[in-house]
Protein backbone atom coordinates (compact mmCIF):
# COMPACT_ATOMS: atom_id res chain seq x y z
CA UNK A 1 0.00 0.00 0.00
CA UNK A 2 1.47 2.95 -0.81
CA UNK A 3 -1.23 6.13 -0.79
CA UNK A 4 -4.13 6.52 1.27
CA UNK A 5 -6.79 8.45 -0.40
CA UNK A 6 -8.92 8.99 2.80
CA UNK A 7 -9.43 12.89 3.38
CA UNK A 8 -7.88 13.15 6.69
CA UNK A 9 -8.03 17.12 6.62
CA UNK A 10 -11.66 17.67 6.49
CA UNK A 11 -12.59 15.15 8.90
CA UNK A 12 -10.11 16.95 11.33
CA UNK A 13 -11.02 19.98 10.77
CA UNK A 14 -14.22 19.14 11.79
CA UNK A 15 -13.45 17.44 15.06
CA UNK A 16 -10.73 20.05 15.79
CA UNK A 17 -13.22 22.87 17.76
CA UNK A 18 -13.65 19.79 19.92
CA UNK A 19 -10.62 18.16 20.38
CA UNK A 20 -9.56 21.99 22.00
CA UNK A 21 -12.62 21.88 24.15
CA UNK A 22 -11.20 18.34 25.40
CA UNK A 23 -7.72 19.48 26.00
CA UNK A 24 -8.43 23.01 27.76
CA UNK A 25 -11.32 21.00 30.22
CA UNK A 26 -7.77 18.47 30.80
CA UNK A 27 -5.64 21.48 31.18
CA UNK A 28 -8.01 23.07 34.15
CA UNK A 29 -7.90 19.84 35.84
CA UNK A 30 -4.11 18.57 35.58
CA UNK A 31 -4.26 15.34 38.28
CA UNK A 32 -0.38 14.54 39.59
CA UNK A 33 1.14 10.91 38.64
CA UNK A 34 -1.13 7.97 40.04
CA UNK A 35 -3.29 10.48 40.99
CA UNK A 36 -5.20 11.19 37.61
CA UNK A 37 -8.91 9.75 38.94
CA UNK A 38 -10.88 12.59 37.09
CA UNK A 39 -8.97 12.57 33.83
CA UNK A 40 -9.59 8.67 33.67
CA UNK A 41 -13.06 8.68 33.92
CA UNK A 42 -13.10 11.40 31.56
CA UNK A 43 -11.11 9.18 29.29
CA UNK A 44 -13.24 5.98 30.14
CA UNK A 45 -16.84 7.96 29.16
CA UNK A 46 -15.34 9.22 25.60
CA UNK A 47 -14.12 5.89 24.73
CA UNK A 48 -17.52 4.72 25.75
CA UNK A 49 -19.61 6.73 23.94
CA UNK A 50 -17.24 5.93 21.10
CA UNK A 51 -18.12 2.56 21.00
CA UNK A 52 -14.69 0.88 22.06
CA UNK A 53 -14.69 -2.38 23.53
CA UNK A 54 -13.20 -4.03 26.44
CA UNK A 55 -12.43 -0.44 28.34
CA UNK A 56 -10.58 -1.29 30.82
CA UNK A 57 -9.77 1.34 34.00
CA UNK A 58 -7.71 0.86 36.79
CA UNK A 59 -4.85 -0.61 35.01
CA UNK A 60 -1.20 -0.28 36.44
CA UNK A 61 -3.23 1.73 39.00
CA UNK A 62 -5.10 5.23 36.84
CA UNK A 63 -4.25 4.00 33.14
CA UNK A 64 -6.92 2.57 30.94
CA UNK A 65 -7.44 0.88 28.01
CA UNK A 66 -9.74 0.04 25.13
CA UNK A 67 -10.15 -2.16 21.88
CA UNK A 68 -10.87 -0.50 18.42
CA UNK A 69 -11.67 -4.15 16.57
CA UNK A 70 -11.30 -3.21 12.56
CA UNK A 71 -14.03 -5.21 10.51
CA UNK A 72 -12.34 -4.73 7.07
CA UNK A 73 -10.27 -7.61 5.31
CA UNK A 74 -7.38 -5.68 4.25
CA UNK A 75 -4.24 -6.16 6.19
CA UNK A 76 -2.83 -8.96 8.72
CA UNK A 77 -5.08 -8.85 11.59
CA UNK A 78 -2.12 -7.67 13.77
CA UNK A 79 -2.71 -5.97 17.32
CA UNK A 80 -1.39 -2.25 17.22
CA UNK A 81 -1.19 0.02 20.51
CA UNK A 82 -1.17 3.48 20.64
CA UNK A 83 -0.44 5.41 23.94
CA UNK A 84 -1.08 8.53 25.53
CA UNK A 85 0.78 9.66 28.42
CA UNK A 86 -2.00 11.45 31.29
CA UNK A 87 0.25 13.25 34.05
CA UNK A 88 0.77 16.59 35.05
CA UNK A 89 3.55 18.09 37.24
CA UNK A 90 3.62 19.76 40.58
CA UNK A 91 4.27 23.75 38.86
CA UNK A 92 1.88 26.60 39.59
CA UNK A 93 0.98 27.54 36.43
CA UNK A 94 2.07 31.41 35.42
CA UNK A 95 -0.25 31.59 31.69
CA UNK A 96 -2.88 34.48 32.07
CA UNK A 97 -5.42 32.32 29.78
CA UNK A 98 -9.15 31.50 30.21
CA UNK A 99 -7.97 27.36 30.46
CA UNK A 100 -5.34 28.58 33.06
CA UNK A 101 -5.48 25.42 35.82
CA UNK A 102 -8.07 25.32 38.38
CA UNK A 103 -5.80 23.17 40.87
CA UNK A 104 -3.29 25.51 41.53
CA UNK A 105 0.53 23.99 42.26
CA UNK A 106 -0.27 21.28 39.24
CA UNK A 107 -0.18 21.83 35.96
CA UNK A 108 0.25 19.91 32.67
CA UNK A 109 3.49 21.80 31.87
CA UNK A 110 4.80 18.58 29.63
CA UNK A 111 1.47 18.97 27.22
CA UNK A 112 0.08 15.54 28.39
CA UNK A 113 -3.34 17.16 28.26
CA UNK A 114 -2.80 17.57 24.53
CA UNK A 115 -1.46 13.99 24.01
CA UNK A 116 -4.53 12.78 25.63
CA UNK A 117 -6.87 14.81 23.92
CA UNK A 118 -5.15 13.49 20.35
CA UNK A 119 -5.43 10.37 20.99
CA UNK A 120 -8.81 10.53 21.89
CA UNK A 121 -9.37 12.13 18.29
CA UNK A 122 -7.29 9.58 16.45
CA UNK A 123 -9.72 6.99 18.64
CA UNK A 124 -12.39 8.63 16.79
CA UNK A 125 -10.96 8.38 13.42
CA UNK A 126 -9.86 4.87 13.61
CA UNK A 127 -13.43 4.38 14.67
CA UNK A 128 -14.84 5.68 11.72
CA UNK A 129 -12.40 3.64 9.86
CA UNK A 130 -12.27 0.46 11.06
CA UNK A 131 -14.06 -1.04 8.23
CA UNK A 132 -10.05 -0.27 6.40
CA UNK A 133 -8.72 -2.73 8.30
CA UNK A 134 -8.87 -6.08 10.14
CA UNK A 135 -6.22 -5.68 13.01
CA UNK A 136 -7.16 -4.68 16.49
CA UNK A 137 -6.15 -1.13 17.76
CA UNK A 138 -5.57 -0.83 21.46
CA UNK A 139 -5.96 2.93 23.00
CA UNK A 140 -3.87 3.04 26.22
CA UNK A 141 -4.03 6.00 28.43
CA UNK A 142 -0.90 5.90 30.48
CA UNK A 143 -0.36 7.15 33.84
CA UNK A 144 2.82 8.94 35.54
CA UNK A 145 5.24 9.24 33.47
CA UNK A 146 6.99 11.82 34.87
CA UNK A 147 9.49 9.86 36.76
CA UNK A 148 6.34 7.43 38.42
CA UNK A 149 7.24 4.68 36.80
CA UNK A 150 3.31 4.51 34.88
CA UNK A 151 4.51 2.74 31.84
CA UNK A 152 6.11 -0.35 34.21
CA UNK A 153 2.59 -0.39 36.37
CA UNK A 154 0.55 -0.85 32.51
CA UNK A 155 3.02 -3.87 31.94
CA UNK A 156 2.23 -5.46 35.39
CA UNK A 157 -1.00 -5.49 34.87
CA UNK A 158 -0.63 -6.99 31.68
CA UNK A 159 -1.52 -3.87 29.38
CA UNK A 160 0.64 -5.24 26.41
CA UNK A 161 -1.42 -8.61 26.59
CA UNK A 162 -5.17 -9.89 25.87
CA UNK A 163 -4.46 -9.24 22.92
CA UNK A 164 -0.78 -9.33 22.61
CA UNK A 165 -0.09 -6.16 21.23
CA UNK A 166 2.50 -6.52 18.37
CA UNK A 167 3.51 -3.16 18.14
CA UNK A 168 3.11 0.54 19.66
CA UNK A 169 3.76 3.63 18.42
CA UNK A 170 3.22 7.21 20.44
CA UNK A 171 3.81 10.28 20.07
CA UNK A 172 4.78 13.67 22.17
CA UNK A 173 4.35 17.31 21.61
CA UNK A 174 7.49 19.06 20.90
CA UNK A 175 8.42 22.96 21.82
CA UNK A 176 11.36 22.48 20.10
CA UNK A 177 10.25 21.80 16.90
CA UNK A 178 7.80 24.58 14.99
CA UNK A 179 4.32 23.69 14.19
CA UNK A 180 3.28 21.76 11.75
CA UNK A 181 6.96 19.50 11.03
CA UNK A 182 7.56 16.18 12.75
CA UNK A 183 10.47 14.60 13.87
CA UNK A 184 10.90 10.74 13.25
CA UNK A 185 14.13 8.76 14.25
CA UNK A 186 14.78 5.81 13.44
CA UNK A 187 17.16 3.46 16.26
CA UNK A 188 17.72 5.49 19.67
CA UNK A 189 15.58 8.63 19.65
CA UNK A 190 15.58 9.41 23.18
CA UNK A 191 18.30 8.30 26.00
CA UNK A 192 18.14 5.91 28.83
CA UNK A 193 18.11 7.25 32.64
CA UNK A 194 18.66 6.15 36.17
CA UNK A 195 18.05 7.81 39.43
CA UNK A 196 20.53 7.28 42.11
CA UNK A 197 20.98 8.07 45.97
CA UNK A 198 24.30 8.12 47.75
CA UNK A 199 24.15 8.08 51.38
CA UNK A 200 27.87 9.09 53.37
CA UNK A 201 27.99 7.99 56.95
CA UNK A 202 30.57 9.42 58.80
CA UNK A 203 31.31 10.33 61.81
CA UNK A 204 30.00 14.00 63.14
CA UNK A 205 30.86 15.84 66.02
CA UNK A 206 31.78 19.55 67.35
CA UNK A 207 32.77 21.98 64.64
CA UNK A 208 35.90 22.87 66.27
CA UNK A 209 36.66 19.35 66.20
CA UNK A 210 37.17 17.76 63.00
CA UNK A 211 39.79 15.76 63.84
CA UNK A 212 37.46 13.86 66.30
CA UNK A 213 35.32 13.16 63.16
CA UNK A 214 34.68 11.68 59.71
CA UNK A 215 33.16 14.44 57.84
CA UNK A 216 30.47 13.18 55.29
CA UNK A 217 30.64 16.85 53.41
CA UNK A 218 33.98 16.87 52.77
CA UNK A 219 33.33 12.78 51.43
CA UNK A 220 30.28 14.08 49.60
CA UNK A 221 32.35 16.91 47.74
CA UNK A 222 34.98 14.06 46.88
CA UNK A 223 32.13 11.88 45.65
CA UNK A 224 30.97 14.75 43.61
CA UNK A 225 34.17 15.94 42.45
CA UNK A 226 35.36 12.32 41.37
CA UNK A 227 31.91 11.29 40.04
CA UNK A 228 32.06 14.51 37.29
CA UNK A 229 35.27 12.85 36.04
CA UNK A 230 33.69 9.68 34.98
CA UNK A 231 32.49 10.84 31.79
CA UNK A 232 34.76 13.31 31.14
CA UNK A 233 37.94 11.50 31.40
CA UNK A 234 37.02 7.81 31.57
CA UNK A 235 34.04 6.82 28.93
CA UNK A 236 34.25 7.10 24.88
CA UNK A 237 33.32 10.86 23.90
CA UNK A 238 31.50 9.20 20.72
CA UNK A 239 28.80 8.23 22.57
CA UNK A 240 27.38 10.91 24.72
CA UNK A 241 26.73 9.88 28.88
CA UNK A 242 25.37 12.44 31.67
CA UNK A 243 26.34 12.55 34.93
CA UNK A 244 24.39 15.14 36.94
CA UNK A 245 23.91 15.83 40.68
CA UNK A 246 20.32 17.36 41.50
CA UNK A 247 21.02 17.45 45.50
CA UNK A 248 23.03 17.61 48.23
CA UNK A 249 21.70 17.62 51.93
CA UNK A 250 23.82 17.42 55.06
CA UNK A 251 23.68 18.98 58.50
CA UNK A 252 21.69 21.72 59.80
CA UNK A 253 23.63 23.84 61.75
CA UNK A 254 26.87 25.89 61.03
CA UNK A 255 29.11 24.58 63.91
CA UNK A 256 27.84 21.12 63.38
CA UNK A 257 29.87 17.81 61.47
CA UNK A 258 27.03 15.62 60.71
CA UNK A 259 26.69 12.02 60.74
CA UNK A 260 25.44 11.79 57.40
CA UNK A 261 25.23 13.41 53.68
CA UNK A 262 22.60 12.67 51.38
CA UNK A 263 23.21 13.20 47.07
CA UNK A 264 20.74 12.72 44.11
CA UNK A 265 21.67 12.48 40.85
CA UNK A 266 20.74 11.37 37.49
CA UNK A 267 22.76 9.00 34.74
CA UNK A 268 21.65 9.12 30.85
CA UNK A 269 22.95 7.13 28.23
CA UNK A 270 22.45 5.98 24.80
CA UNK A 271 22.37 2.54 25.03
CA UNK A 272 21.67 0.37 28.48
CA UNK A 273 24.62 -1.56 28.69
CA UNK A 274 26.46 2.14 28.42
CA UNK A 275 23.89 2.93 31.50
CA UNK A 276 25.04 0.00 33.18
CA UNK A 277 28.95 0.52 32.98
CA UNK A 278 28.39 4.08 34.04
CA UNK A 279 26.29 2.52 37.66
CA UNK A 280 29.04 0.24 38.18
CA UNK A 281 31.85 2.50 38.00
CA UNK A 282 30.15 5.06 40.11
CA UNK A 283 29.39 2.90 42.31
CA UNK A 284 33.07 1.66 43.21
CA UNK A 285 34.92 5.69 42.75
CA UNK A 286 32.39 6.63 45.70
CA UNK A 287 33.17 3.42 47.25
CA UNK A 288 36.60 3.83 47.01
CA UNK A 289 36.62 7.38 48.06
CA UNK A 290 34.69 7.49 51.28
CA UNK A 291 36.75 4.00 52.49
CA UNK A 292 39.76 6.24 51.71
CA UNK A 293 38.60 8.97 53.58
CA UNK A 294 37.13 6.25 56.43
CA UNK A 295 33.84 6.64 55.51
CA UNK A 296 31.17 4.41 53.76
CA UNK A 297 28.23 4.85 51.33
CA UNK A 298 24.86 2.93 50.23
CA UNK A 299 23.85 3.34 47.02
CA UNK A 300 19.87 2.92 45.64
CA UNK A 301 19.07 3.06 41.93
CA UNK A 302 15.86 4.19 41.11
CA UNK A 303 13.23 6.38 38.50
CA UNK A 304 14.90 4.28 35.52
CA UNK A 305 13.64 4.41 32.21
CA UNK A 306 15.63 2.27 29.26
CA UNK A 307 16.87 4.06 26.19
CA UNK A 308 13.96 4.59 23.50
CA UNK A 309 14.51 2.55 21.02
CA UNK A 310 12.63 3.30 17.63
CA UNK A 311 12.53 0.06 15.53
CA UNK A 312 13.34 1.17 12.20
CA UNK A 313 10.83 -0.67 9.66
CA UNK A 314 7.89 1.18 11.98
CA UNK A 315 9.48 4.42 12.20
CA UNK A 316 9.77 3.94 8.44
CA UNK A 317 5.89 3.49 8.05
CA UNK A 318 5.36 6.72 10.06
CA UNK A 319 8.17 8.38 8.28
CA UNK A 320 6.33 7.66 4.95
CA UNK A 321 2.76 7.85 6.37
CA UNK A 322 3.25 11.65 7.89
CA UNK A 323 5.06 12.30 4.49
CA UNK A 324 2.60 11.95 2.60
CA UNK A 325 0.60 13.87 4.97
CA UNK A 326 2.49 16.72 5.07
CA UNK A 327 5.26 16.91 2.69
CA UNK A 328 9.10 15.95 2.85
CA UNK A 329 10.08 19.14 4.16
CA UNK A 330 8.16 18.97 7.24
CA UNK A 331 9.31 15.61 7.88
CA UNK A 332 13.01 14.93 9.54
CA UNK A 333 15.10 12.42 11.84
CA UNK A 334 15.43 15.70 14.47
CA UNK A 335 17.99 15.14 17.35
CA UNK A 336 18.56 12.61 19.31
CA UNK A 337 17.33 13.97 22.75
CA UNK A 338 19.36 14.05 26.27
CA UNK A 339 15.68 13.66 28.08
CA UNK A 340 13.85 10.39 28.62
CA UNK A 341 10.21 9.30 28.43
CA UNK A 342 8.82 5.82 29.88
CA UNK A 343 7.56 4.84 26.69
CA UNK A 344 10.66 2.79 26.44
CA UNK A 345 9.14 0.21 28.53
CA UNK A 346 6.85 -0.66 26.38
CA UNK A 347 9.56 -0.42 23.05
CA UNK A 348 11.80 -3.01 25.30
CA UNK A 349 9.38 -5.90 24.11
CA UNK A 350 7.45 -4.77 21.50
CA UNK A 351 8.81 -2.75 18.55
CA UNK A 352 7.61 0.54 17.78
CA UNK A 353 7.96 4.30 17.35
CA UNK A 354 7.63 7.21 19.09
CA UNK A 355 8.11 10.31 17.48
CA UNK A 356 7.57 14.39 18.23
CA UNK A 357 4.97 16.98 16.69
CA UNK A 358 5.88 20.23 16.49
CA UNK A 359 4.10 22.98 18.58
CA UNK A 360 6.20 25.88 18.76
CA UNK A 361 4.99 29.33 17.44
CA UNK A 362 7.25 32.37 18.01
CA UNK A 363 4.47 34.78 16.28
CA UNK A 364 1.68 33.75 18.65
CA UNK A 365 3.97 33.59 21.57
CA UNK A 366 3.93 29.92 22.37
CA UNK A 367 8.00 28.96 22.81
CA UNK A 368 8.28 28.21 26.57
CA UNK A 369 9.72 25.16 27.01
CA UNK A 370 8.43 21.98 28.78
CA UNK A 371 8.17 22.08 32.59
CA UNK A 372 8.23 25.82 32.06
CA UNK A 373 5.58 27.75 34.15
CA UNK A 374 4.44 28.75 31.08
CA UNK A 375 4.21 25.94 28.79
CA UNK A 376 1.56 26.52 26.52
CA UNK A 377 1.11 25.51 22.82
CA UNK A 378 -0.01 26.00 19.46
CA UNK A 379 -3.09 23.96 19.21
CA UNK A 380 -3.19 23.32 15.72
CA UNK A 381 -0.29 21.05 16.29
CA UNK A 382 -2.74 18.39 17.45
CA UNK A 383 -4.30 18.60 14.03
CA UNK A 384 -1.01 17.27 13.11
CA UNK A 385 -0.34 15.03 15.83
CA UNK A 386 -3.91 13.26 14.94
CA UNK A 387 -3.35 13.15 11.30
CA UNK A 388 0.15 11.40 11.84
CA UNK A 389 -1.47 8.92 14.26
CA UNK A 390 -4.10 7.88 12.66
CA UNK A 391 -2.49 7.87 8.99
CA UNK A 392 0.43 5.53 10.84
CA UNK A 393 -2.06 3.44 12.64
CA UNK A 394 -3.92 2.70 9.02
CA UNK A 395 -0.62 2.00 7.09
CA UNK A 396 0.47 -0.40 9.61
CA UNK A 397 -2.41 -2.42 9.84
CA UNK A 398 -3.45 -2.52 6.13
CA UNK A 399 0.50 -3.58 5.41
ZN1 LIG B 1 7.71 16.08 30.95
ZN1 LIG C 1 6.08 14.64 28.65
Amino acid sequence: MTSDSFDYRATIDEMMPGVIADRRHLHQHPELAFQEFETAAFIAERLDALGLEDIKTGVGKTGVTGLIRGTGTSGSGKVLMLRADMDALPILEENEVDYVSQNPGVMHACGHDSHVSMLLGTTKVLMDRRGDFDGTVKILFQPAEEGGGGATAMRADGALEHPTVDAAMGLHIWQDVPCGDVWVRPGTAMVGVTGFTITVYGTGGHGARPAKCIDPIVVGSSIVSAALTLVSRERDPITPEVVSFGSFKAGNAFNVIPDTAVLLGTIRSVTKAQGEAVKQRLQALAEGVASSMGARVEFEFGGAAPPLINDPEIAEIVRAATTEAFGPERVSEGNLMSVSEDFGEFLDPVPGCYFFVGSRNEDKGFVYGHHHPKFDIDEEAMATGIEAMARSAIRYLQN
